[in-house]
């Protein structure tokens, strides 16, 4: 997903930035997204300048004079309120990521609850979260803060334009601040209508035809998905999670929703564990033990 291009100069001046963060800092509150001072929002101002919003401060009633200018180690260049405490998240993903601009971190509830919940967002149920998001990655826990918390978003910040913080919230990222906060307004609704469908009782997932169109549709707006990566043209697009090698690592478990459809399943059919909890990987690999016992062989 990631371009080596940097990103084009800001077309708006320093007074119509400033407006603009705090008018998604608005938005932010007014979704619900960030409970008393929670979040933060950036924007790369040049080569070793960005803006930020301050900490300790409601993101829903900032005004211009109150956003930050820190240097890309996180001194703070201007400003008289104190820099974000999440800086370095912003500055860790704005450095491996030169074609973007802004950062939005936050704490949008449905998607929390999947960090919460280590449930992977299940692929291949709603077209624009096709076209727009693909697969979104959950990060490894650390305390927020520090670098470490930071150095948690590397494996995925280049292969996505937004992320699940285990057990925290969201980061997402774009050229502008609007696109930036876009991805998050987006998983976030995706996530609800998850939990409400399931509520309901069925979650139907398209097939396999039905996503490979809105995969092309994505590629010929321009958007790149992993899942179109040279290498990908014979895998199962919908059960392939491309973050799943990292599920371990991050305690991520496919525990509330169903694993999509395998490739050449019918139409719709999600696969249905006989037992609630176990996808299809599991089910494998408790057969093969089963067989391998009544064998007498090891199933390593
Ligand atoms: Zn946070």
């Amino acid at each position: 997903m990631a371009t080596t291009a940097p990103a084009a100069t800001p077309t708006k001046s320093l007074t119509d930035l400033k407006e603009e963060i705090c008018d998604i800092g608005r938005r932010i509150y007014a979704k619900g997204f960030a409970a008393g001072n929670d979040g933060n929002i950036s924007y790369r101002l040049g080569p070793n300048e960005v803006l930020c919003t301050p900490t300790m401060m409601s993101k829903g009633f900032m005004q211009p004079a109150d956003l930050c200018v820190v240097d890309m180690e996180g001194n703070q260049l201007d400003g008289v309120r104190r820099r974000s405490s999440e800086i370095l998240l912003h500055l860790t993903i704005l450095k491996a990521r030169p074609d973007i601009r802004s950062v939005v971190h936050c704490h949008p509830p449905h998607a929390t609850a999947f960090a919460v919940a280590r449930e992977p967002i299940p692929q291949c149920v709603l077209p624009e979260v096709e076209v727009f998001l693909g697969d979104i990655p959950i990060t490894k826990y650390e305390t927020p803060g520090g670098q470490k918390f930071a150095d948690t978003v590397k494996p995925y910040v280049k292969t996505a334009n937004v992320l699940i913080l285990a057990n925290h919230g969201t980061v997402s990222f774009g050229e502008t601040v609007e696109k930036a906060y876009w991805w998050t307004e987006i998983l976030d609704a995706y996530c609800r209508i998850l939990m409400l469908s399931k509520d309901l009782g069925r979650v139907t997932y398209l097939t396999k035809q039905e996503t490979k169109e809105l995969l092309d549709l994505k590629s010929k707006w321009g958007y790149t998905d992993p899942r179109l990566d040279p290498g990908m043209e014979n895998c199962d697009i919908c059960a392939n999670d491309v973050f799943r090698s990292s599920w371990n690592a991050t305690g991520v478990d496919r525990k509330a929703f169903d694993a999509p459809p395998p490739m050449g399943a019918e139409p719709g059919t999600a696969v249905r564990p006989t037992s609630p909890g176990l996808d299809q990987e599991q089910l494998v690999k408790i057969v093969t033990e089963q067989v391998c016992k009544q064998l007498g062989i090891s199933a390593a």
